[in-house]
């Protein structure tokens, strides 16, 4: 539009005295200084007309953007000068159609400008509005200094420090700012605020299978899932490696965050594409909430760090709230390491067979192996306390052979029909030398191959799935049988079903345990994977029966196999060769008649707040919907009652049901499950009421709750007789 690009500078030439002159229309002395200013790197100058259309861009302003810039003017302003983005770390300004609009001056605007060829130049505009003699707008006259090499160096080094490269997510840096500037804000409006912190399973085994660019896509799909998860709810972070980090502004329903880590965890579970290969991760999810947990930062990421470490010792693939037993539990933990080395080299890890029963026949068709250790100290720890243990180093690698090579020998003692299950830890069965190790054992003992049995979990399918593939095609090779344990719990992906690797499916306990009760789905479940197994030619077990209608059930829904207390509790070699040597391989079912709902015995003291005055009681047991205390003396039924589990869980209830000195309590609201087979409330009081209440908020550390104190200060007479305590040795 070059004609009306001359008349508008020729219109305004004496009142804008940077862009007075065009470069085509020059009076030559003005057209010299405006070369020679411009020559000496000072500026570029450019001008609008009255409707904000571009109408002159200097020499060396149409050279800077190159080629086609002169089809720039007659273009909107802000069409040809963009504002930069606040999100790249650019400045905070207001935006340049703003100020048009408003027809303010510009001062130091930095915007972009994208040139003919495809790039973007940075400039930092100065201009004015000119007016004519009856006030009238007739555009602005500005100059501009190019000042992209700069531009583009602090923004990365802005970019850097808020913004991980790989994800695009915020970086530690920032959500390290981000929450302490949260929880200081938070104080003082009382807020409350969680942290989920998350560390992927199993991402190293990708990496080094895969290779690091598989890694880095894998990292890029997590961001993405993970964001479009958590939405606007809070702000996902990436604080390095494979670990992210959530921050969730006025959270503190547990219910809430546990669905929601919940789902953070299916989702992450998933199998990711990557470059046409198949990769599948899990992950773990520490929680931690503010004011309850911590009221500072450090504090605070502390105690979420600590429940991550839970949630991954537990099993991986699941979430953890933060307790202040987790960190007692912590320390006790690196003590086991020692121990259980020890106890290695002094073979005191034995195995107990536990029968997998025919329900219609009750005849004993396998015995499955389960490890045995009982510390001199510690009394009986679990395998599933001590293996995750193991598998933090190699020690994993032997006690397997030992129980394999002893399983091995142990069967060969029964009669010929029966097989023998053993346990394969993941970390165990993707080691190159586990093939050997199964033929070694196999070759000393003289067991038929067929007469063993390995229980694989889901979480063997991470990493790269196609060396897993050839792991099950070499164990097939020699004979073994193969079972998939704890079906349901894991990955829930069916693909690996389909290759016909496993012989046998073993279905989790947890679909199996209370699943008679009214309203359940597990049913339906347990029906739908013995339909699929019998339609893939597998056999099923179902694990976990303790009741007999429990029993009545799996063995209607077609389960070929129960393995559970019903029929008998894991028993010794010597147990099994007596049951053998008096001519029977049967076991009959013995149990409740009925599942009674979960109720975990503890003994615990804890609290009990009557009216105004607070009791000392100790928790015998705990469900969801209840619990029952001892410690009181002469608690009528129908008492109103508020249970102190501590750390702010304050439980509304009822007494229903009272021996002399004992009472069976009733909630008013059920507790939820914390994630990891316990239970807690969905609330906590706040430790800001407590604050209100007198006790200053610096009093209260992480997780300590002094509500003692609260009870000091409200002596009254007590209505109940307050029994000594003892704690009770189990
Ligand atoms: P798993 O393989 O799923 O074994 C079944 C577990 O359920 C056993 O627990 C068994 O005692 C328990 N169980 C069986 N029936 C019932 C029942 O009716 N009610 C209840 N409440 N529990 C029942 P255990 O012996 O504590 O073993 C726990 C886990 O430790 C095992 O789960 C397995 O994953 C692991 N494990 C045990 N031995 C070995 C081993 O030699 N190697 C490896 N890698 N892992 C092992
Ligand atoms: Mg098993
Ligand atoms: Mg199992």
């Amino acid at each position: 539009m070059p004609l009306g690009f001359r008349k508008t500078v020729r219109d305004s030439r004496n009142a804008a005295p940077a862009a007075n002159k065009s470069p085509r229309t020059p009076s030559p002395d003005s057209t010299s200084v405006l070369g020679e200013v411009e020559e000496l790197g000072i500026g570029m100058f450019w001008a609008t007309d009255s409707e904000g259309n571009l109408s002159f861009l200097s020499q060396r302003a149409l050279a800077d953007l190159g080629a086609d810039s002169e089809s720039l003017i007659g273009k909107p302003l802000t069409r040809v000068f963009r504002d930069v983005d606040e999100e790249d770390g650019g400045p905070t300004q207001r935006s340049l159609a703003f100020k048009l609009k408003a027809r303010s001056r510009l001062d130091e605007q930095i915007v972009a400008v994208p040139t003919g060829r495809g790039a973007t130049r940075w400039w930092r505009l100065n201009a004015r509005p000119l007016l004519d003699a009856k006030g009238e707008f007739r555009g602005y006259r500005g100059s501009a200094v190019d000042i992209s090499a700069q531009y583009a160096y602090e923004t990365q080094v802005a970019r850097q420090s808020q913004v991980d490269e790989l994800t695009g997510l915020a970086n530690r840096r920032k959500l390290g700012e981000r929450l302490s500037a949260m929880l200081a804000a938070f104080r003082v409006s009382q807020r409350s605020c969680a942290l989920m912190m998350l560390d992927l399973d199993r991402f190293k085994q990708v990496n080094d299978t895969m290779g690091h660019p598989a890694g880095d896509e894998l990292l890029k799909q997590v961001a993405q899932r993970l964001s479009s998860i958590v939405k606007d709810h809070g702000e996902v972070g990436r604080l390095g490696g494979d670990e992210f980090q959530v921050l969730l502004p006025d959270m503190d329903d547990r219910g809430t965050l546990g669905e929601l880590a919940n789902r953070i965890v299916q989702s992450l579970s998933q199998p990711y594409q990557i470059n046409g290969r198949r990769a599948i991760i899990g992950t773990s999810v520490g929680i931690a909430i503010a004011p309850y947990d911590g009221v500072e930062a450090d504090e605070l990421t502390r105690a979420a760090d600590m429940a991550l470490y839970s949630a991954k010792e537990t099993r991986g693939g699941t979430f953890c709230f933060f307790t202040s037993e987790l960190r007692d539990a912590a320390s006790k933990t690196a003590m086991l390491g020692d121990r259980l080395r020890d106890a290695v080299d002094k073979g005191e890890l034995k195995l107990a067979y536990q029968p997998l029963v025919d329900p219609v026949t009750n005849e004993v068709k396998c015995f499955e192996a389960l490890l045995r250790w009982h510390d001199s100290e510690e009394g009986d720890i679990s395998p599933a306390q001590f293996i995750p243990v193991a598998e933090n180093d190699d020690l994993i690698i032997r006690i397997g052979e030992m129980a394999l090579r002893q399983a091995c020998m142990d069967a060969l003692a029964w009669p010929e029909t029966i097989r023998v299950a053993v346990n394969v830890s993941a970390k165990q069965f993707i080691r190159p030398g586990y093939r050997k190790a199964v033929a070694n054992a196999l070759q000393a003992s003289g067991l038929p191959p067929g007469r063993l049995e390995l229980e694989i979990t889901e979480s063997v399918f991470v990493g790269d799935l196609e060396t897993v593939d050839a792991i099950f095609r070499d164990l097939k090779k020699l004979g073994v049988r193969l079972a998939l344990d704890d079906f349901g719990t894991g990955y829930s992906s069916l693909g690996y079903l389909k290759h016909g690797h496993f012989n046998k499916i073993k279905i989790d306990q947890s679909f199996v345990r209370g699943c008679t009760e009214n309203g359940d789905i597990n049913p339906a479940i347990i029906a739908a994977i013995v339909a699929l197994a019998k339609a893939l030619g597998m056999e099923t077990v179902a694990e976990g029966v303790e009741a007999m209608d429990e029993l009545e059930l799996v063995r209607e829904r077609g389960a070929d196999l129960v393995q559970g207390y019903i029929f008998s509790r894991p028993i010794t070699q010597e147990q099994v060769l007596a049951q053998f040597a008096e001519g029977s391989a049967m076991f009959r079912p013995s149990g409740p008649p009925r599942h009674r709902s979960e109720r975990i015995t503890i003994f615990r003291k804890v609290g009990l707040i009557h009216e105004d005055h607070y009791y000392d009681v100790i928790l015998r047991n705990l469900s969801k919907t209840g619990a029952r205390i001892t410690g009181l003396a002469g608690v009528p039924v129908g008492t109103d009652v508020v249970l102190d589990l501590g750390h702010g869980q304050l439980v509304v209830s009822k007494v229903v049901n009272a021996t002399e000195n004992s009472q069976g309590l009733k909630f008013e609201t059920p507790l939820i499950s914390d994630g990891s087979g316990g239970f807690m409330t969905r609330h906590r009081i706040s430790p800001y009421s407590l604050a209100e209440a007198g006790i200053p908020l610096a009093a209260l550390g992480a997780g300590a709750f002094p509500l003692a104190k609260w009870r000091e200060a409200n002596k009254s007479i007590p209505k109940f007789t307050q029994l000594e305590l003892s704690m009770p040795m189990h």
